[in-house]
């Protein structure tokens, strides 16, 4: 009674899970992480498919992060950057990191670096920016923050309401009023029957200018997108949808906000996915892997445009009245310098070009499999989405639990993936290995046969 999991199930409440369904099954105790692979408390060896959270992108046992952490520790564990204190590893990774992220312009890179702890707080932080911009401005009427369905921003109660999932919704009296949800760009759920993905993408933008024009262009600050959506099922848009919609938002005077939590730092084999797709942001908004997930630590960059009305602002109102205990830590920053040096030293860009055709290519082979519907992704995040019925796309009732069924398949088989509503998520980290890759396709292979 004294075990762990009992006392797991007595004391903890967990994030994202059944909670009823919990106080029966109990908890996966994970014991130690080896490369890219964790080890349960029973000694079980598991190949983690998603990084913890898409954000373990060095695997768990690297070294140099631990070094980095320990020395920054022993010089000095805490301080803040409120009222003009600053540290050496926060200066060194503002210069970086602004120096390193894409600009509103081709050629132009971000002006300023605001820290924080999480995703949530980039995205809370950059919610409250395109207020205060617009006060600056003196549009404190373009308020209203256009995001997607199915796109996933956070859970605080701001980056809950940017995201467009339901269930992130209900009953929590989200989303905020003011925040509205524009379609996903998923050809294969959203297209309509006889539509040209080009065709679709036409019918997005039309839909996106036609939404603006019911809100008022004046009441509407900025759009919020993640390049690729991750949470929401991996969803690749098409090549012309961002430079498309990024040409009404300049039109119309609204802000495009990426967030790069999942996708900057190599995810889509490009060092941030607004590159491969074509935003050119006036905020970005970064985490996880930012530090390899070694340390809590996000951060919410802006443009020179947007810091300029930030400087007026906080001028003319006597303060920047925003900003956390925690923004700027020295550890989080000092493992994130560090984190930035493995990448660039290992060149972790072109590691993910080369062994990501061996999991796309290798998930496409399973396309034929009756339980398959779509097998989508770009770079090392990817998704398998099952279908009742191939011809009507028709979804498994929820009540089945096929998705479940099928990671838990998977986990036997040594390899730890997430289970969707309509189907599995890839997400390993950044330095897994081709051969690591052939296990994962392995399992799932068996696991889609053993779940037919
Ligand atoms: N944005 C994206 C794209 C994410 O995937 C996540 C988390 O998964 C977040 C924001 C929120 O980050 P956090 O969980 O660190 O608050």
């Amino acid at each position: 009674l004294n075990s762990p999991y009992a006392r797991d199930i007595a004391h903890h409440v967990h994030p994202q899970t059944n909670l009823r369904l919990h106080e029966s099954e109990g908890p996966l105790l994970i014991d130690r992480g080896d490369g890219c692979t964790i080890i349960d408390a029973e000694g079980n060896r598991l190949i983690e498919g998603m990084a913890g959270m898409w954000c373990a992108s060095l695997g768990f046992s690297e070294q140099r992060l631990v070094d980095a952490a320990t020395r920054q520790m022993q010089r000095l564990p805490y301080m803040q950057t409120f009222a003009h204190r600053s540290t050496d590893p926060v200066i060194d990774l503002a210069t970086e990191l602004t120096a390193m992220a894409p600009g509103p312009r081709a050629g132009e890179s971000m002006a300023k670096a605001l820290f924080a702890c999480s995703g949530s707080e980039a995205n809370d932080t950059a919610m409250k920016l395109v207020w205060y911009y617009h006060h600056a401005i003196g549009r404190p009427e373009k308020r209203k923050i256009i995001a997607r369905r199915r796109g996933y921003h956070g859970t605080t109660i701001a980056a809950a309401s940017l995201t467009g999932l339901p269930n992130m919704h209900q009953d929590f009296n989200l989303p905020l009023p003011g925040v509205l949800h524009a379609t996903c760009p998923h050809f294969y759920r959203e297209g309509r029957p006889g539509e040209t993905e080009a065709g679709f993408t036409d019918r997005l933008v039309q839909e996106l200018e036609a939404l603006i024009e019911a809100e008022g262009a004046a009441t509407i600050g900025a759009f919020i997108a993640e390049p690729v959506m991750g949470t929401g099922g991996v969803v690749v848009p098409p090549a012309e949808y961002f430079p498309r919609v990024q040409d009404v938002l300049r039109r119309h005077g609204i802000l495009m906000i990426a967030d790069e939590v999942i996708c900057g730092f190599g995810r889509t084999g490009a060092m941030w996915g607004s590159e491969a797709f074509g935003i050119r942001p006036d905020m970005l908004t970064c985490a996880k892997a930012l530090s390899a997930a070694y340390f809590p630590i996000s951060a919410t960059l802006v443009s020179e445009a947007v810091y300029e009305a930030m400087r007026a602002e906080s001028d003319k109102l006597g303060n920047f009245s925003h900003g956390f205990t925690y923004g700027g830590h020295p550890v989080g920053a000092a493992v994130a310098l560090e984190t930035l040096a493995i990448y660039r030293e290992r060149d972790i860009v072109s590691h993910v070009r080369r062994v990501a055709p061996r999991l796309q290519d290798g998930l496409r082979a399973l396309a034929d499999h009756p339980l398959v519907g779509e097998v989508r992704g770009v770079g090392l995040m990817a998704a398998l989405e099952l279908v009742a019925d191939k011809d009507t796309r028709a979804s498994f009732p929820a009540a089945r639990k096929v998705p479940g069924y099928l990671a838990a398949c998977i986990q036997k088989r040594g390899v730890l993936l997430r289970g969707r509503d309509d189907g599995l998520l890839f997400s390993p980290p950044l330095t897994i290995s081709e051969a690591e890759i052939d296990t994962i396709l392995a399992a799932v292979a068996t696991g889609l046969d053993e779940t037919l």
